[in-house]
């Protein structure tokens, strides 16, 4: 029999119940013991569920109560002074490490006061892990035996697991050194590091683990020389050591042919790699494993929500058999299923000729079981003819496919994705219109969603208000909004977003070939999960979308108000995307409907367009080379489609924020005006970077996820620092980001000594 394997399933219970437990634990309304058995229960059914779905090489400590990165920094005491320092249980240690924690004393405790370790985008998905920090101080040694508990848990159940670890030199390399030691290089502690590795590696060996499945997933990056080189160093140690599991050793999210010179020597039982994403590196990888080296074979893809085609990977997998014969060869998810939402069951609203097209987590389990079955000769051809059927069923469906869109999209040409003149040019004209101060200043769209609007938005949707008592709702509230702007001086007006859910939502729900759960949840860090829209078919605007709004903010002002909309990329990056479809395709599809909505804001008056790509940056792809170019250019190119229809006199704005972002990669966009998060940013260098960008910026000047009021005096100095190394002339007031999150209160006294701050300026130039 051909094995089956899963690398990871999600851990925050088919109904949230993680995100529950977890919040009512840190506000003190649930005990330590409480959350535990939260834990301890998700684990068992995670485990039962895959085991009475026959999958034969079950995961174990792929459970984490906020980040499997930080658990690993808990066991192996990579626990900062300053968290040390208060003698907190591990749990709460772990906790202050990811999230910070700020409390008061009492009469048995003393005062808590510390912020949380910096949070990093694990690779190119949309969860976030806490990240290894590391100083000269750093005490090595296992804290507890996380691994061997949960494992031995699982045991007590009548489960044998494979407990899952992230790899020594992976947890290094995704680390940094912490302030006081800036002069650490994090890799120099493999020394240090790898016997910890060994040590709980016999422990699981002595609780009775026969296996253990180790995630190396930076091979998927561009590495440098010495970290290609710590593999041999780490897995030759492991491999000295006598008595430990055999090692799968794991890499997803990419291809590690560039890489296979660190890894072609190395001393473990097998090797795991990610077909879904990279299936064209069969041969490259296969060809260096050694004759008792076995490979699982990554085909149910844990990153998307699509059905397998049964057809395809049994293919793929038969391959493999045929190289390497059965016994060598496992049948996998390419990644953890962490990044898929949990059960498809739960999802009672879907269309059915759409839900008969997914498979969330519970699903894919089975999935892998089906194609080791398959391909190792036993009967599961009712299963074959049902996936088949949806595989077909989908293809040709009118859902997924929309002739128009596809020609519209084979028709864009140089000039759709061409403003009519250059920025100069453009720039003259919109002068004579808007006469603008210097130091124009301005805000990035959403304005405090308050209690209210929540509630008032819930009612509409539950139908306990009409349209019209919704729609005179939301435009009382663009009122406030609009008079608050005008009142302290602001120079470009926004209507504040009162009328969206979410950025990307908003749209999805706008646009035909758009599809949405009930509970699709999935982690995006600690215990705040997103539930992503989802990419069915061609992509295309029925009706306007944001005119109504726009053009009513509009009507009660003489100041230009913008036109507010999310870019295509962002709108891409934020969904699940299509699997049968280039990115590229979507993001130009997405890009014609936004075009027709900015052509519409536009014709109906408003003449200043924004079009949000906050995502934009992490696009990016992980590697240098072909594709990031590639990714680059199209990215550009489909923002430009959207916003290139206009008019030289109407003003295209753009904002990014989430990342460092290269300001080569936002020229070839072509905006007029863009915005950039930038308070935390005090390095002249960055924005000595910006120096050379061509059109207006404006660098944000305070950081949005904060109540903190910076006062005029921090504004005037902040802008002084950066006109040292900055053209007045091109440069907007605005803060960070949105302000969707912030209280009026802060908002107000925050914005308006940003302006006071703008005008002092005005007199100085
Ligand atoms: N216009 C959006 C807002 O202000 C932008 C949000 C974002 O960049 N994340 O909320
Ligand atoms: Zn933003």
């Amino acid at each position: 029999m051909v094995q089956s394997s899963v690398l990871g399933f999600p851990r925050i219970g088919a109904n949230r119940e993680l995100k529950k437990a977890t919040e009512a634990y840190w506000q003190g309304k649930v005990s330590v013991e409480d959350l535990l058995k939260v834990g301890k229960d998700i684990r068992a059914h995670n485990w039962k569920l895959q085991k009475e779905a026959g999958v034969d090489v079950i995961p174990s400590n792929d459970f984490s109560f906020y980040d499997q990165v930080l658990d690993l920094s808990l066991l192996f005491n990579v626990i900062p002074e300053r968290y040390a320092k208060y003698n907190l249980s591990p749990l709460d240690t772990f906790f202050a490490m990811g999230r910070g924690l700020q409390r008061k004393a009492t009469e048995t405790e003393k005062a808590v006061d510390v912020t949380a370790l910096e949070m990093v985008k694990w690779f190119d998905s949309n969860y976030h892990y806490v990240r290894p920090t590391f100083s000269h101080s750093t005490q090595f040694k296992l804290n507890g035996q996380k691994p061997v508990d949960e494992f031995l848990e699982a045991k007590a159940l009548g489960i044998q697991t494979r407990p899952v670890l992230l790899g020594p030199v992976s947890y290094l390399f995704l680390g940094k050194a912490d302030k006081d030691s800036l002069d650490l290089e994090p890799l120099s502690l493999l020394q240090k590091l790898v016997p910890l590795y060994a040590e709980i590696l016999k422990k699981l060996a002595e609780a009775g683990a026969t296996e253990v499945q180790i995630d190396e997933p930076i091979l998927v990056l561009d590495l440098p020389q010495q970290v290609k080189a710590a593999f041999k160093t780490a897995y030759d140690f492991l491999a000295s050591q006598s008595g430990l599991p055999a090692i799968t050793f794991a890499t997803y999210f990419g291809t590690v042919v560039p890489n296979l010179d660190a890894i072609k020597e190395l001393p473990v039982a097998a090797f795991h790699f990610d077909f879904v994403r990279n299936p064209e590196q069969f041969d490259d990888v296969t060809a260096i494993l050694k004759e008792n080296q076995s490979l699982s074979v990554g085909v149910i893809d844990g990153r998307n929500i699509w059905k397998n085609d049964f057809a395809k990977s049994s293919a793929l997998v038969q391959k493999a058999i045929e190289k390497l014969g059965k016994d060598r060869v496992i049948v996998a998810t390419s990644s953890s299923l962490l990044h898929t939402p949990v059960d498809l069951e739960n999802e009672k609203k879907l269309n059915p000729e759409i839900k008969d097209w997914f498979s969330f987590a519970t699903q894919k389990v089975k999935e892998v079981v089906v194609v080791a079955k398959n391909v190792s000769g036993e009967d599961v051809s009712a299963e074959l003819k049902a996936n088949a059927k949806s595989v077909s069923n989908r293809a040709s469906s009118n859902i997924t496919n929309n002739e128009e869109v596809q020609k519209r999209v084979a028709s864009i040409d140089e000039k759709m994705s061409t403003r009519s003149s250059p920025f100069p040019q453009r720039l003259e004209e919109q002068n004579k219109i808007f006469n603008l101060p210097l130091f124009p200043t301005t805000t990035i769209g959403s304005f405090p969603q308050t209690k209210d609007i929540r509630i008032n938005r819930n009612k509409f949707v539950k139908g306990t208000i009409t349209a019209e008592e919704y729609e005179k709702f939301i435009n009382s509230e663009i009122e406030t909004v609009i008079r608050f702007q005008e009142e302290i001086g602001l120079d470009v007006l926004v209507h504040g977003e009162p009328e969206r859910n979410d950025m990307v939502q908003y749209f999805g729900e706008q646009i035909d070939g758009y599809t949405f759960t009930a509970n699709g949840w999935v982690q995006s860090y600690g215990s705040r999960y997103v539930r992503p829209p989802i990419i069915v078919g061609d992509l295309s605007r029925p009706k306007a979308m944001s005119v109504k709004e726009s053009v009513y903010a509009q009507s009660i002002t003489t100041k230009p108000v913008k036109g507010m909309l999310t870019g295509p990329v962002t709108c891409l990056r934020w969904s699940f995307p299509r699997n049968d479809v280039d990115q590229k395709t979507q993001a130009l599809q997405l890009a014609l409907a936004l075009r027709d909505e900015v052509n519409d804001l536009e014709a109906a008056g408003i003449k200043v367009i924004q079009v949000d790509e906050p995502a934009l940056r992490e696009g990016l792809p992980l590697r240098a080379g072909d594709e990031r170019a590639a990714y680059l250019q199209w990215a550009a190119e489909s923002f430009r489609v959207a916003t290139s229809g206009v008019a030289n006199k109407t003003q295209i704005h753009s904002h990014f924020c989430y990342s460092d972002l290269d300001p080569n990669h936002i020229k070839a966009l072509d905006a007029d005006v863009v915005s950039i998060e930038f308070s935390k940013k005090d390095d002249p260098n960055y924005i000595a970077e910006f120096q050379n960008y061509p059109n207006h910026i404006g660098l944000g000047l305070f950081d949005i996820h904060s109540p903190r009021i910076p006062s005029t005096e921090e504004f005037i100095s902040k802008i002084e620092t950066i006109m040292k190394s900055y053209p007045a002339e091109k440069f907007w007031v605005n803060p960070d980001c949105g302000l969707k999150t912030r209280g009026w209160e802060e908002t107000k006294l925050s914005l308006t000594h940003m302006v006071e701050a703008a005008k002092h300026f005005r007199e100085v130039y």
